[in-house]
């Protein structure tokens, strides 16, 4: 079963170690072992119902380490697939279009979608539901936020698709005060997801996003 950041499906490729990721990669979970949760930003992913999944990089970057999750390139259907959790081969997997891609942005995007992924490598079940999306989104909309105080400006330059389309938009929508484009992009993206499973039961924003009640 596949987990996906946008919403796409399987696709099989080679697996690589760790320690043997390209550098881009390397670079991305340096990244992330320094990224921290601002409080507000963690009280106001609370309020409107999702449960992040870490509470800060290094436990994300811990967790990946030692539950030995492997971190690649790979092929992907679409330009807007940007990552890929493949629970079959414990790894996570990056659009290959992006495959030594150094540019900032596109290392923090990386991240970014890492942290994600991660996410929904958490709960082991390869299944996913709106509500999972929900946490896992707040973990790399809050990743991107954190990026954006250390880093101004840093995503300006950045004109990849997982940069604009990807990780700047979905922090941008996460934490509107009105969630109408945050509401319209998850169901574009999940709607033929249940609202929660057993590990994540559904809050309201979920409920509303599956069956259209607003
Ligand atoms: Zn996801």
């Amino acid at each position: 079963m596949i987990k996906v950041f946008a919403y796409n499906n399987n696709i099989c490729y080679q697996g690589q170690k760790l320690k043997n990721n390209s550098d881009t990669i390397n670079l991305a979970l340096e990244e992330i072992k320094k990224v921290q949760f601002a409080q507000n930003d963690i009280n106001y992913v609370y309020k409107i119902g999702a449960k992040p999944p870490f509470k800060n990089g290094q436990e994300v970057y811990d967790f990946i380490k030692n539950s030995k999750i492997k971190i690649k390139f790979a092929p992907m259907p679409s330009h807007d697939t940007h990552a890929q959790w493949d629970i079959d081969e414990n790894t996570i997997k990056i659009n290959e279009i992006y495959k030594n891609n150094k540019n900032k942005a596109v290392v923090l995007a990386i991240s970014e979608a890492i942290i994600h992924e991660a996410g929904h490598a958490k709960d082991n079940d390869g299944e996913s539901s709106i509500q999972e999306e929900l946490n896992c989104l707040s973990l790399n909309a809050m990743a991107h936020r954190d990026y954006d105080r250390k880093y101004p400006n840093i995503y300006d330059s950045g004109q990849e698709n997982i940069v604009k389309n990807g990780v700047t938009l979905y922090s941008e929508i996460y934490f509107e005060q009105n969630p109408y484009r945050l509401i319209k992009k998850i169901q574009k993206s999940y709607s033929h997801l249940p609202p929660g499973d057993v590990i994540h039961p559904a809050c309201n924003l979920a409920y509303a996003i599956k069956y259209n009640h607003f």
